[in-house]
């Protein structure tokens, strides 16, 4: 494109409409928390609209793994939106679509085969319900412990303590019921099913006891489940909390002897934030539906997808509708499509895998000596994923600026500081990241704790 034809460049942020008119996550129209201006961003750095210049330690929340304007991914998206922006989906197909499924099928474990594409994150799990109601409708009849079991009341979800799985009803019914939005939404949410959080480590064995309390629910229950879903090894958004893969093998394992499908939401574990390019390689298992998102299209543009077996496939087909009934008037966009393909490819020819290990490497010692400080409960690395617990809440908005002063977007929520940096991270912009999260918190003072605990975004 000649540069003359380039459209001119907002850059001019209307602070004052965007307080009076414009929500932002997780906040009030009424008592807005103050926002900072963004006018563009490269590799690992965000421009403010004031000319400062901050290293980003978020992300974009897990998704721009590859940095901020890759030339790859902007050439695949600028190439697609010459030629075909978007169509629908419905009696209609297109090359974008296809070659990011190939990649999929290719990237994830082998019995995952068919992909459904979906719009965000939330949606794709919304999907795994319905592919899980919808399978059992087409049974009739399960073998559980030697007995005939009628599947037709199989709809209710399992799931763990301290999930989250995203902000829509059905998902809203398996976040975490007492630090998720359960009491808000009472008695409109579906009444689902919670086994404890995990408390066996992760790099340790499982606890009898975490298994006991599992089955003791799928013992008692299964008749009445479709589905057992859980965020492999990590819970993010519900607390930062990393698990034994030992739990997950014990999970997939009941799974099977209970007849209960089991999706495994990596939206924000998925495309190698953990270390393995999908979370649930640290156990060795496969899920029988598997949801993806945030990383997808390296940040880049909104897609999600929800993958499954030929067996769930097969299911679905033989229940009453035939069919699967979703579909999204912007399935498969071919825009993110294009992005997404983009985004795995340098993945599959990259070396991610160095890099994560290495900011693993790096965090660890540097983040290491917080644990020292006051209030700090817990500090924990794996992957590119940096967290700092604290004991308190803490005062989002407090800690914002004074981040921001040190040259560094870092946002915490909750009880955690943490940081998810995109991979291609140097290791001085790390420390630069480390540094600024033990400084602030070796000052931090009552004020910045006294936080406010239902603020996530
Ligand atoms: C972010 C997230 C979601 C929701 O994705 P959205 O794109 O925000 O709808 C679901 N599950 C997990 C594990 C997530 O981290």
């Amino acid at each position: 494109m000649n540069s003359d034809n380039l459209p001119q460049l907002t850059t001019e942020i209307d602070f004052e409409f965007d307080q009076q008119h414009i929500w932002h996550p997780y906040t009030s129209m009424t008592l807005p928390v103050s926002v900072t201006g963004v006018t563009s961003a490269k590799g690992c750095e965000l421009t403010l609209s004031n000319g400062d210049t901050v290293i980003d330690g978020t992300s974009s929340w897990w998704a721009c793994v590859h940095g901020y304007h890759h030339p790859d991914i902007i050439e695949a998206m600028q190439t697609q939106l010459s030629t075909l922006s978007h169509v629908m989906f419905g009696g209609l197909t297109h090359a974008p679509a296809i070659n990011v499924c190939k990649r999929l099928v290719d990237v994830t474990s082998a019995n995952l085969t068919k992909v459904f594409l979906a719009d965000s994150g939330s949606i794709s799990v919304e999907v795994a319900i319905k592919m899980a109601i919808q399978y059992w409708q087409g049974k009739q009849h399960v073998q559980v412990g030697g007995q005939q079991v009628r599947t037709q009341n199989k709809q209710r979800i399992l799931t763990v303590k301290g999930g989250y799985h995203g902000d829509t009803f059905a998902t809203m019914s398996i976040c975490d019921p007492d630090n998720g939005m359960h009491t808000m939404f009472g008695d409109t949410l579906i009444k689902q099913l919670f086994a404890p959080t995990p408390t066996s480590a992760f790099g340790d064995t499982v606890s009898a006891q975490d298994t006991q309390a599992l089955e003791a629910i799928l013992q008692n229950h299964h008749q009445d489940i479709a589905a057992f879903i859980i965020e492999p090894i990590m819970q993010g958004a519900g607390g930062m909390h990393f698990y034994s893969a030992e739990y997950l093998k014990a999970v997939r394992a009941l799974c099977d002897k209970y007849q209960v499908l089991l999706i495994l939401d990596e939206i924000a574990t998925g495309f190698g934030r953990t270390g393995k390019l999908f979370a649930y390689e640290h156990a060795g298992i496969e899920a029988d539906i598997l949801c993806l998102g945030k990383a997808l299209t390296g940040g880049y543009i909104s897609l999600a997808a929800t993958m499954c077996t030929d067996e769930v496939a097969l299911g679905i087909s033989q229940s009453p509708a035939g069919v699967f009934m979703h579909g999204p008037t912007f399935m498969a966009n071919p825009l993110a499509c294009a992005a997404a393909e983009a985004s795995i490819a340098l993945l599959q020819k990259g070396n991610w895998q160095q890099q994560v290990n290495a900011i693993a490497q790096q965090m660890q010692q540097e983040l290491e000596p917080a644990r020292q400080f006051a209030r700090v409960k817990d500090v924990r690395v794996l992957g590119a994923v940096g967290v700092i617990e604290m004991e308190c809440a803490i005062n989002i908005s407090a800690l914002q600026q004074a981040f921001i002063e040190l040259g560094v977007w870092i946002r915490p929520f909750g009880h955690v500081i943490y940081i998810t940096p995109p991979y291609i991270i140097t290791s001085k912009q790390l420390t630069a990241l480390t540094q600024a999260m033990k400084t602030i918190i070796k000052n931090m003072t009552i004020e910045q704790a006294a936080g406010n605990t239902h603020s996530n975004g």
